[in-house]
């Protein structure tokens, strides 16, 4: 259909940034101008000379004002395409405080009109199977798995398969994985900033003529991605910081070698790419939301985030 031929001249990754608010009124503004062609000019606050500036382009940038629904509005061909037989992936990237967790699964303890990607999704899916369903039936299935990056091993406490019949039962499910967590919020903030959380859809579908479909959806709040000073962190916390680095290096390995078309794809360097590995490739669908705090602050890592981002577009 029309759809997936404008998808398929985009090609299959897309890098989208997404800039959250300045909380800390007195902090400078790094960004200089958004514009409506997905280009970004980025200003060192320390540095702002206008031949300075540095100038990124991706295929589309959100500003600060950006409702969850924006978002989900650019992402959302993508997410139904899952119920044709596509494979997708969706990664949340940037420093911690940067509002992966916001894009993906919304504020903590946020307002129904304020859900992320992960519920606007699943919802979507459901709504296309009732719309579809006296031409295919489908079943939907989620699973959760936290990858401990802390030495690349994949811990999967929810990692069992729940079958569910609406976004309630996903929203109870993922209520119910954070529950299970009895932690501090800082404890989990902490934790979650070091470890990847993968929301995974499997979609099974099957049509009149009893054709059969599968495919799937990975949601991914990526582990923070701030470099840590080694003369602050020793011990068990370098190494860990050292995984994590690691790990979404072999990630940005991983698709920038899918989008310059190599020959050889380095998936077995980590877990999570080898997790991803049917998801990522083919004729399976990319897209990684790099996340920004324009404080003057983060400069630096909102420059290493955005080379990042640059490299896999
Ligand atoms: P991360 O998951 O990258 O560590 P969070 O998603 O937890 O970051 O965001 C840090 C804080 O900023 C949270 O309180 C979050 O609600 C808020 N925040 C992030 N992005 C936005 C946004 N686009 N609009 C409003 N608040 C945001
Ligand atoms: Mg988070």
């Amino acid at each position: 259909n029309l759809y997936n031929m404008v998808q398929d001249l985009k090609g299959n990754i897309r890098v989208y940034c997404r800039i959250r608010p300045i909380f800390n009124v007195e902090a400078k503004n790094v960004i200089d101008h958004i514009g409506d062609d997905g280009s970004l000019v980025v200003v060192d606050p320390l540095k702002p000379q206008k031949d300075k500036r540095k100038i990124f382009q991706f295929n589309h940038v959100f500003g600060p004002t950006a409702t969850q629904y924006d978002v989900f509005r650019e992402t959302r061909p993508l997410v139904r395409s899952v119920m044709d037989g596509y494979n997708v992936c969706i990664f949340a990237y940037g420093q911690t405080g940067s509002g992966k967790t916001h894009t993906m699964c919304g504020p903590a303890g946020g307002l129904a009109n304020e859900l992320g990607i992960n519920y606007l999704a699943v919802n979507d899916l459901f709504q296309l199977s009732d719309e579809r369903k006296d031409i295919v039936e489908y079943r939907i299935q989620v699973q959760m798995i936290r990858s401990c990056a802390s030495d690349d091993s994949l811990v999967l406490p929810d990692a069992t398969m729940c079958p569910v019949k609406s976004t309630t039962d996903v929203i109870n499910l993922m209520k119910l994985g954070e529950g299970n967590r009895a932690v501090g919020s800082t404890a989990i903030n902490n934790r979650s900033s070091r470890s990847h959380s993968v929301l995974t859809v499997h979609v099974h579908g099957e049509d009149v003529s009893g054709s059969i479909l599968r495919s799937c959806l990975h949601l991914v709040d990526l582990a923070g991605s701030e470099r840590v000073d080694k003369s602050e962190v020793t011990g068990d916390g370098l190494k860990e910081a050292q995984h994590i680095n690691k790990s979404l290096a072999c990630l940005g390995d991983v698709i920038a070698a899918l989008a310059q078309k190599n020959s050889h794809i380095p998936y077995r360097n980590s877990k999570l790419t080898l997790l991803l590995q049917n998801a990522l490739g083919g004729n399976a669908k990319t897209l990684m939301f790099a996340h920004v705090n324009p404080e003057g602050d983060s400069f630096g890592e909102t420059m290493s985030t955005l080379k990042f981002a640059q490299r896999v577009s």
